[in-house]
């Protein structure tokens, strides 16, 4: 046996080996050690006289389960089943299924949300594909830096990469990829032959599109390796579509983060998606994703979602009546996919059919419109009338499964109907057979039973033995019973089976042909799938905007305008107490320097006017009164510190090289947001750190919004036009100590609360009035470098000695000063 199992391990190294015996699937050697560690279960051993090796398993019925928590883990799954009854020598077993993260399509496998497998090859420059298979979305791309490639993977989280050879024999970038990514080796050809292979195999053609050899070979990738692992066909794929990265604002992963779009940076945190999350469908959700992952450049695109917004938060009964009927709409996107793989279940299929009937209702609702809903309008009405013809074959309620019966109506198929009545008269004539029996034998007591080993069999009482008719056969004999049969009953019972079984291949085969005839309408499915998933975001974006009382943001030329602007995610936080703010950026203050104490609401300020920014390329109403922003290139922000342990860099390690990728990439088109730059080393590093970064970015002319605890930086206003100095407005009051009033007011603030902050927070009372000590002696010391400053400045040569005797009056009064206080 354990050869055997070797054998088919052998066939599949990548993959955890889950090997049926009885009513386990088990594991040896070093795949046990790993299944023990992996899903926390008991690890044995299996021995023999001469030999011993690891084993852990798991029930059969919690394979499932089991799949899902491997998968999850990143690790490739293959089962292998008996295909044979067991007997007395070694049992036939063979590989009935691989699962890997990015390939599974059965809907217990996934999630809700998208499900990508990536391929990534180099030639010039990087070239990614990523496939969801589960609702047959395919789309790759080139990038010029690595950086790049490793953002978009990030946004998509894709659950499986595959590497090309001339990456994964970098030991240095594989080892950086697997940090990151659930990167899987191996298995996928890479060739460029294979690769032209593949695209014509699974879309007929090697698209023209695609141009690159290396795009061609990433793409080839994830198909071959997709029909490998599902053994089939990939007829979800239609077709590859290759994005422009440079057609959508670029928004870093570092960026996505620290703003909470996708993911919260505190366990209890809420994310801008969750926010946003008004969609009614999964594929809404999906949709809403992509949107916020991709946020939009064209100004023309905007406006017209922008439109269809506005359009939709005008007309309450129009948003009412397309979100109450969203809210019945199954997974439309997946069920296509189902269909065009001919893999949906009957029940799926009803699905489908209780989706598409709501799709003339959503086409009603939008009659009126133009635009982009006049658009989506088309697109869902673009489709033949298959609910009909769904509905005439399927019942109401179909089983999960096919073959066992009970799937197709009556009436529907003549020769299915004739099988069925013919197997129904058996079944009445058996239902009669106790009432006739009894009359004609005398034998009142006479029953009808059925078991598995005789089937239908006719029961008569020791007592009325002597009553049992000629054509009665004895079949057994109990304590105080005898049980008989009849050859005719033996027959009939045999016609029942033998009616059955041919009407249940009848109604699979009723049920094939219907599935075929829906993979057809593929195209046309997954077309109003995605129109569904687009009215859906557009939906929830106007619910959103209603409900929180957002406004439509203009688009201009160059300057970014906010009045009374909100943090979408604080605002519901802080309930009613949040401090709406106004923001100006561009012409002559195109880089704004915000002061002010710790826990003033610095942070929150640069992130608002970000996701103002973000929200309004993503074709959504922002959280303002008022609201004027550019189309900007590129969201870059560096906020908080965070240590990247698992990739082995220190905070301040992780704070320099996003800053690098900021001051490399930003143009005079780009929203910049830096938070406490420098924080990570000493204060005179980080200073000096952050003033040559501040001074980089105005010359770029990008938007930039510097909040910062070095109030020596507040001296640039002189120098820097279109640097401005902006504070967070607080207040020091002897008893109560500091007041936060959130509101963001011109000029610098006046010094840095950080030792009253300190006392706010607890720091005992003997710590903070040392801190307050040591403070004025490091000012003292500030005056000391001021002072030096001063004389290195002077230029003597013009210098009266008149003067010089005012300067030193002045420098003596000065330190003398300092030094009192
Ligand atoms: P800073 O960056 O100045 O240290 P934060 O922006 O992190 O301060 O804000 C600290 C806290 O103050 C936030 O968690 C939030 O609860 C509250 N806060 C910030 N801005 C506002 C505002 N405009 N209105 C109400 N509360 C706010």
């Amino acid at each position: 046996m354990l050869e055997q199992y070797v054998a088919l391990r052998d066939e599949h190294p990548d993959f955890i080996l889950l090997f049926q015996c009885g009513d386990f699937y088990e594991t040896f050697g070093e795949d046990a050690e790993r299944l023990s560690r992996l899903l926390g279960i008991a690890l044995t051993h299996k021995s023999s006289k001469d030999f011993s090796t690891p084993m852990a398993g798991v029930p059969i019925r919690t394979l499932d389960s089991n799949v899902e928590r491997l998968l999850a883990a990143g690790v490739r799954v293959a089962v292998a089943d008996q295909i044979e009854e067991p007997g007395s020598g070694l049992v036939d077993r063979k590989v009935t299924q691989l699962l890997t993260p990015g390939t599974v399509t059965e809907e217990r496998h996934l999630t809700a949300d998208e499900n990508y497998l990536g391929a990534v090859a180099t030639g010039d420059g990087y070239a990614l594909a990523l496939l969801d298979l589960s609702t047959g979305e395919f789309r790759c791309a080139a990038f010029h830096t690595r950086t790049a490639l490793y953002d978009e993977l990030a946004r998509h989280r894709a659950r499986e990469v595959l590497l090309a050879p001339e990456l994964s024999g970098n030991a240095a970038l594989l080892a950086d990829f697997q940090t990151r990514f659930p990167v899987m080796l191996s298995p996928a050809n890479f060739g460029e032959d294979a690769a032209r292979d593949e695209l014509r195999t699974v879309l007929g053609e090697v698209p023209g599109s695609l141009g690159s050899a290396a795009l061609v070979r990433a793409c080839g990738a994830v198909l071959g390796y997709a029909r490998e692992v599902l053994q089939g066909r990939l007829e979800m794929v239609r077709r590859v579509v290759r994005y422009e990265p440079g057609a959508h604002m670029r928004l870093t992963d570092a960026a996505a983060r620290a703003l909470e779009i996708f993911h919260a940076q505190s366990p209890q945190g809420v994310t801008l998606t969750e926010v946003l999350a008004e969609t009614r469908t999964a594929g809404g959700r999906r949709r809403l994703r992509a949107w916020l992952r991709a946020p939009l450049l064209d100004e023309l695109s905007i406006r017209s979602r922008l439109d269809a917004v506005e359009a939709l938060t005008r007309a309450p009964d129009l948003r009412g009546g397309v979100r109450a009927l969203l809210y019945r709409a199954h997974d439309l996107e997946r069920l296509s996919a189902r269909v065009a793989t001919r893999r949906a279940t009957p029940r799926e299929v009803a699905s489908l059919a209780r989706t598409l009937e709501l799709l003339p209702e959503a086409t009603r609702l939008l009659t009126e419109q133009d635009g982009l809903l006049g658009s989506l309008q088309a697109r869902l009405g673009g489709l033949p009338d298959v609910v009909t013809l769904i509905r005439a074959a399927l019942v109401d309620d179909p089983p999960i499964r096919a073959g066992e019966g009970g799937l197709i109506r009556d009436g529907f198929h003549a020769e299915l109907d004739g099988l069925r009545s013919e197997a129904l008269g058996h079944r009445a004539w058996l239902a009669e057979l106790e009432t006739t029996e009894r009359v004609r034998t005398g034998i009142g007591s006479l029953k009808v039973g059925f078991n598995n080993v005789f089937g239908y069999y006719l029961e008569v009482s020791s007592a009325n033995l002597g009553k049992v008719p000629a054509d009665y056969r004895q079949i057994a004999t109990l304590k105080d019973r005898a049980r008989f049969t009849r050859p005719d009953l033996r027959d009939r019972e045999r016609e029942i089976a033998r009616l059955e079984a041919a009407a249940g291949r009848l109604e699979l085969e009723v049920f094939t042909g219907l599935r075929d005839g829906l993979a057809t309408h593929a195209e046309a499915l997954a077309e109003a799938a995605g129109a569904l998933a687009d009215l859906d975001v557009l939906a929830a974006l106007a619910e959103i905007a209603v409900e929180c009382g957002w406004v439509r943001p203009q688009t201009s030329g160059g300057a970014a305008r906010l009045t009374q602007a909100r943090h979408p995610v604080v605002e519901r936080a802080t309930g009613g107490r949040f401090v709406p703010n106004d923001a100006e950026l561009g012409g002559t203050r195109h880089t704004l320097l915000l002061t002010g104490p710790n826990m003033a609401g610095k942070s929150t300020y640069l992130r608002t006017v970000a996701l103002c920014a973000l929200l309004h390329q993503v074709g959504s109403f922002v959280p303002a009164d008022h609201a004027e922003l550019p189309v900007y290139d590129a969201i870059h922000t560096r906020i908080g510190a965070s240590d990247d342990l698992a990739g082995g860099r220190s905070t301040f390690m992780v704070e320099m090289s996003e800053l690098a990728t900021i001051l490399h990439g930003a143009t005079h088109r780009s929203l910049v947001i830096l938070d406490e730059v420098g924080r990570g080393t000493s204060t005179l590093d980080g200073l000096a750190i952050a003033q040559s970064a501040l001074e980089h970015l105005h010359a770029t002319g990008a938007h930039t919004l510097f909040a910062t605890h070095y109030f020596e930086l507040t001296r640039l206003e002189a120098d820097l036009p279109g640097l401005v100095n902006l504070h967070v407005a607080a207040e020091e009051d002897e008893g109560s100590g500091l007041t936060f009033y959130h509101q963001v007011i011109p000029g610098a603030a006046r010094q840095s609360y950080g030792v009253e902050v300190a006392r706010l927070a607890g720091l005992p009372a003997p710590v903070t009035a040392r801190a307050a000590r040591l403070l004025t002696a490091l000012n003292s010391g500030g005056d000391d470098r001021k002072l030096t400053r001063e004389l290195a400045a002077l230029d003597l040569g013009r210098l009266t000695p008149m003067a010089a005797l005012e300067l030193l009056h002045r420098w003596q009064r000065d330190v003398k000063g300092s030094s009192n206080g």
